[in-house]
């Protein structure tokens, strides 16, 4: 039996109809389909990696592998070239496995355990990231030679999962740093970087930063230390529940404040995750039940905040489309909003009552137990935070 999904024509601005299809001709050829499952677009994911840096000149991109780390979804940017950012011994295990080679890997985890930074230097690894002065100390001890660039903190209004907080330093203090780094001769410092915050749908975040950063260089060039990359982090946007620039858009931006700020020839390093995989997946869930508590509707999925859809606690609004197993019901001209929508909670399969994905979702269909729900854009940041809390499985991955 061929299944049908609401779909509408806002749905088909969000998702690529491609890769909508995609997903529709596997559900139905897999009656059986045992979920949640993520399913990824071979051809968007592909995409995705070649529109990557292309407005940027000078540019090189090393996928965060925190978005996604399925070994498949690697290999195949791995073949197309791709760099990778990591930011752990197990994400560099996942690597070596794949021979990435070391020139192809970079760091801009700021905070890195000795144990690591001796595994990348030995492996090769000639990018870190530092911060702090107890980084330096831990790079002129377990990575003589390395070249360094130092993290400046930017704004981050305006991404819906900022990252700003935890990492980072103001400029003064950065300055410090690499006179420290450059002093000691061991570490070369080389860059500047900063992350302006993931989903960043405010392009006014890279024009502060890389005005910051600039800055940055020009009192490193007084001092006679010559920069020469800038490491613009990740933070590009995908549409979830609202049209975003595409990854186009965002660097016809980036482009120009970069050659407003910098006339001189440097190095750009991209660092993106959520573009690179995001809008690419889409997570195929089932209804487990529904209930009416108080006056509120509920709708269980088997996907829910611990075992996929984590950034909804984050702020991450994400689209459903519901499979609709009654004949479509004629819409009447006369019916108002609150006719033909009614307010729903999405929750979880497991017991925590903090397994609740998200509240007044107006839905125009009759969500039943059994049927699937599709939510697209769900390729980035869902299988890599996953637990089986509570012996929910994590979804399986596809690519199709
Ligand atoms: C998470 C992260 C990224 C990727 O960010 P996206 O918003 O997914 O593009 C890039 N760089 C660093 C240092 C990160 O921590």
């Amino acid at each position: 039996m061929v299944k049908k999904f609401k779909i509408s024509d806002f749905h088909k601005r969000i998702i690529s109809k491609k890769t909508l299809f995609k997903a529709l001709t596997y559900i139905d050829k897999n009656p059986d389909l045992e979920t949640p499952i993520l399913l990824i677009d071979r051809e968007k994911l592909i995409q995705n990696v070649k529109s990557m840096g292309n407005l940027i000149p000078n540019s090189r991109v090393f996928y965060a592998v925190k978005a996604n780390s399925d070994i498949e979804l690697l290999k195949i940017l791995k073949n197309m070239g791709v760099g990778f950012e990591i930011a752990s011994s197990g994400e560099l295990d996942l690597l070596k496995k794949l021979k990435v080679p070391p020139d192809k890997i970079i760091t801009s985890n700021p905070v890195k355990s000795p144990d690591f930074i001796q595994s990348l230097y030995k492996y090769g690894v000639k990018y870190f990231v530092f911060d702090s002065i107890s980084e330096i100390e831990k790079l002129e001890k377990w990575a003589p030679g390395c070249f360094g660039y130092v993290r400046i903190t930017v704004p981050n209004e305006g991404s819906e999962w900022p990252l700003s907080k935890k990492f980072g330093v103001e400029l003064d203090m950065a300055f410090n740093l690499i006179k420290r780094a450059n002093e000691l001769k061991i570490i070369s410092p080389v860059g500047v970087t900063f992350h302006v915050g993931s989903q960043c749908l405010n392009p006014y975040n890279w024009y502060i930063a890389i005005d910051k950063a600039k800055r940055l260089f020009d009192m490193c060039f007084d001092a006679g230390i010559k920069m020469k990359i800038l490491n613009i982090g990740g933070g590009y946007p995908i549409s979830y529940t609202k049209i975003a620039p595409n990854i186009r858009e965002i660097e016809e931006k980036i482009s120009s404040y970069l050659a407003e700020k910098f006339n001189d020839h440097i190095e750009i390093f991209i660092e993106p995750g959520r573009a690179i995989v995001g809008d690419a997946g889409i997570m195929v869930s089932k209804i487990i039940g529904t209930a009416k508590r108080d006056h509120e509707n509920w709708i269980y999925l088997d996907v829910g905040i611990f075992n996929g859809l984590m950034e909804a606690i984050g702020g991450i609004k994400y689209l459903y489309i519901f499979e609709q197993t009654n004949p479509l019901k004629e819409k009447h001209n006369k019916e108002s909003f609150f006719d033909r929508y009614k307010k729903w909670t999405i929750a979880g399969p497991s017991c925590d009552s903090m397994d609740v994905i998200e509240k007044n979702v107006y839905i125009d269909a009759d969500p039943k137990s059994g049927q699937l729900v599709l939510i697209p854009s769900a390729g980035a940041y869902t299988l890599s935070y996953a637990s089986e809390f509570n012996g929910f499985p994590i979804p399986k991955i596809e690519i199709l």
